[in-house]
Parts: structure tokens; C-alpha cells; sequence
């Protein structure tokens, strides 16, 4: 929808008889906004279908806000209909990756994740995740961090952090070259800009500071956007981040709008994603400008590397081409590129 939101009349009209799960999210990783979940979880439960609510970013810190008081949409199982919900430890539990959680609402809805098996001379096995043998070292980290933040800490950090989030709303919201995309209900925000500036020059600019802010490209009617990703530890340097980057879209501005090749843009355009030859990647990483030109003879680039890859320092031209590009041309690309960045090479005596 036009607030970044999933559409429940949209999703209700897609779902049929071979419909075997409905997501909504809490929130969106791209924007920052919380779905409405009660609509969809209703239109999924009328049909009998499951609901997925991915919490994997707000899980942990979205219930804090509502003890503080905050506007939050319904996402939990509070919400009918809502039959599982996943939460990421390694986000706003400040906890290393590896102990994410999904939840069910119910046991019988739980009881398929878990796996036994006697069916050999070994040991029966049982297994409650997606692994066999667990790693405990994640496993002692995410208890070790909980134990030591504990309730109130956890509170504590989420009052930083929507502090964080609202003084860099209200900093964004008094520059007129930029512009949250939609109030963002939990820590992520989404910024756009008033066409005087390009976004992609903005990150850049931003990484020239000792910042680095996440580009995303537009999508499916979506503009291209930069991304923050705020945490508690933004807090005691939001003046320092709205500084630089009312420096960076003032350097943006100064230097213009970025320019795709229209050569390049239709080189692009005329490929097929799915039936890409090795000589087609190597056009398009040329062409793309992640690779040096002198690579196809084999000679060595200026820092030494053998791939030949250059890794560039400005990304906003990359970022602009693959701005054209589809879906699938970008992830194609990418794929090709980290597939050369990773390929051994025989250095020549
Ligand atoms: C982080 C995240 C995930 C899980 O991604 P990981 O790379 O495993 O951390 C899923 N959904 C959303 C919305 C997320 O933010």
C-alpha cells in the first residue's frame, strides 16, 4: 500500500485452496512498519490457513515499546488467527546469531518441528531444531547476554533506542532534501529523497564520514531508499549522524544526479537472467564497473588482486545500474561477481 504496509484486502484475494501459509511482519525490514495483522490473521484463519508473523527484528524489542507507552500496531498471539511468530536473539537481544525462535501458538501446531527417530542401532534421536548437533556456543552467549541485561536492561536499551529513533526523525524531518517514507513503528527508518540529491550519493557520502548507511533500491513502484538501522548505542551519537548526514546530502546535492551509460543500461536491459553465459557475466561486471578492464588479459590490478576484481570505493554508479536492473539481473549480478571474487587463481611467475 501507499504506507508501506502489506494490503490485506490484496493478500485476501490471493489466498486459495493451495495457500499453505500467510506472513505478515512486524516489521518490515525495508521501511520500518508493522503490517495489519489483525486483518490478515483474520482472512487467513476464515480460510483455515496458518499465519506467520515475522518478528524477527521487532520480536524483542516491540513489547518494550508498548510498555513505554508507544503506538504498536497488534502482532502477537494476541491477535486471532496469528499461529506462529519468529524473533531474532541476534537483533534487539543484542545476542550473537544462532538462537532465533519460533513460536507456536499452540502445541499441536508445534509438535511437527520436532523429529525422533529409533530407526537405526544408534542412540534415538530427538532433535527440536532445524539442526542435529546444536551449537552450544550461541547458545551460552544469547543466555549469557539475557541474564546480564535482564528485564530492566532491556528496557532501558529500548528506551534509548526509540529516543534514537525519534531524535534522528525529527533531525531528517527539518531537512528538506529528505524525508522518512513512512513513520516508522519500530527502529528502522527509511529515508527518500526530493530528487535534488541522489540517495545512493548519500550513502557514499555518509561512508566518507565513518557512517555506513544501508542502500536500498527501488522496488515494485517503491523508490530507491537509504536505510537506518538504529540501535541503542545510536543514541549518544545521533548529533554527530545528523551532522554528517546533512553534510552528505549537501556534498549529494553539489554533485549531481548519477548517470547510467544508456549503452550500459541497454546492454542490461537485453539479458536474460536466467540464461546468463560466462561471457555475458564478464560483459556485465565490466560494463558494471566491478571489474577492471585490464582483468581480461590476466594482468593484475593496481592493489595486487589477481581476480582482477576492483573492488570500487564509490558504490553509487554500481548502485544506480543495478537501480535499473530487475530483481533477478540483480541478484545475477551479484551472484557473478561474488562467484569471481571467490574463484582461486594461479599467480604467474
Ligand atoms: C533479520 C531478519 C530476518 C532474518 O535474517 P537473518 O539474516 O537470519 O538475521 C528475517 N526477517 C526480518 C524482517 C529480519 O529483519
Amino acid at each position: 500500500g501507499p504506507d508501506f504496509r502489506a494490503d490485506p484486502a490484496a493478500m485476501a484475494a490471493a489466498m486459495d485452496e493451495r495457500t499453505v501459509l500467510v506472513v505478515a511482519s512486524a516489521p518490515s525490514y525495508a521501511h520500518g512498519v508493522v503490517d495489519p495483522v489483525t486483518a490478515i490473521a483474520a482472512a487467513a484463519a476464515e480460510r483455515g490457513i496458518r499465519c506467520h508473523v515475522d518478528a524477527c527484528i521487532g520480536g524483542w524489542v516491540l513489547p518494550y515499546a508498548t510498555r513505554l507507552g508507544r503506538d504498536v500496531p497488534a502482532w502477537t498471539f494476541a491477535v486471532e488467527g496469528v499461529t506462529s511468530i519468529s524473533v531474532d536473539l541476534h537483533k534487539y537481544a543484542y545476542a550473537p546469531k544462532g538462537t532465533s525462535l519460533l513460536l507456536h501458538r499452540t502445541p499441536e501446531l508445534r509438535r511437527p518441528q520436532f523429529f525422533a527417530s529409533a530407526a537405526w542401532p544408534g542412540y534415538t534421536m530427538l532433535n527440536s531444531t532445524m539442526q542435529s548437533t546444536k551449537s552450544g556456543g550461541p547458545l551460552a552467549g544469547a543466555w549469557a547476554v539475557l541474564r546480564s541485561l535482564g528485564d530492566e536492561g532491556y528496557e532501558r536499551l529500548a528506551r534509548d533506542v526509540f529516543e534514537a529513533v525519534d531524535r534522528i526523525r525529527d533531525g531528517v524531518g527539518e531537512m528538506p532534501e529528505l524525508a522518512v517514507v513512512s513513520t516508522p513503528d519500530s527502529t528502522l527508518l527509511a529515508l527518500t529523497t526530493d530528487g535534488s540529491c541522489d540517495p545512493f550519493t548519500v550513502c557514499d557520502e555518509m561512508a566518507a564520514r565513518g557512517w555506513y548507511v544501508q542502500p536500498q533500491m527501488s522496488f515494485a513502484g517503491s523508490p530507491a531508499t537509504i536505510h537506518l538501522s538504529v540501535s541503542a548505542a545510536t543514541l549518544s551519537h545521533v548529533p554527530e549522524l545528523l551532522a554528517a548526514l546533512g553534510e552528505a546530502v549537501e556534498a549529494a546535492v553539489a554533485a549531481g544526479p548519477v548517470t547510467v551509460d544508456p549503452a550500459v543500461a541497454a546492454f542490461i536491459g537485453d539479458l536474460d537472467p536466467f540464461s546468463l553465459s560466462e561471457e555475458d557475466f564478464d560483459g556485465l561486471l565490466l560494463a558494471a564497473g566491478l571489474v577492471g578492464a585490464d582483468s581480461a588479459d590476466g594482468a593484475e590490478s593496481a592493489d595486487g588482486a589477481e581476480s582482477g576484481l576492483a573492488l570500487p570505493q564509490r558504490m553509487a554508479e554500481v548502485n544506480a545500474m543495478l537501480d535499473l536492473a530487475s530483481a533477478a539481473m540483480r541478484e545475477a549480478l551479484l551472484v557473478a561477481f561474488l562467484d569471481r571474487l571467490t574463484r582461486p587463481t594461479r599467480r604467474s611467475r
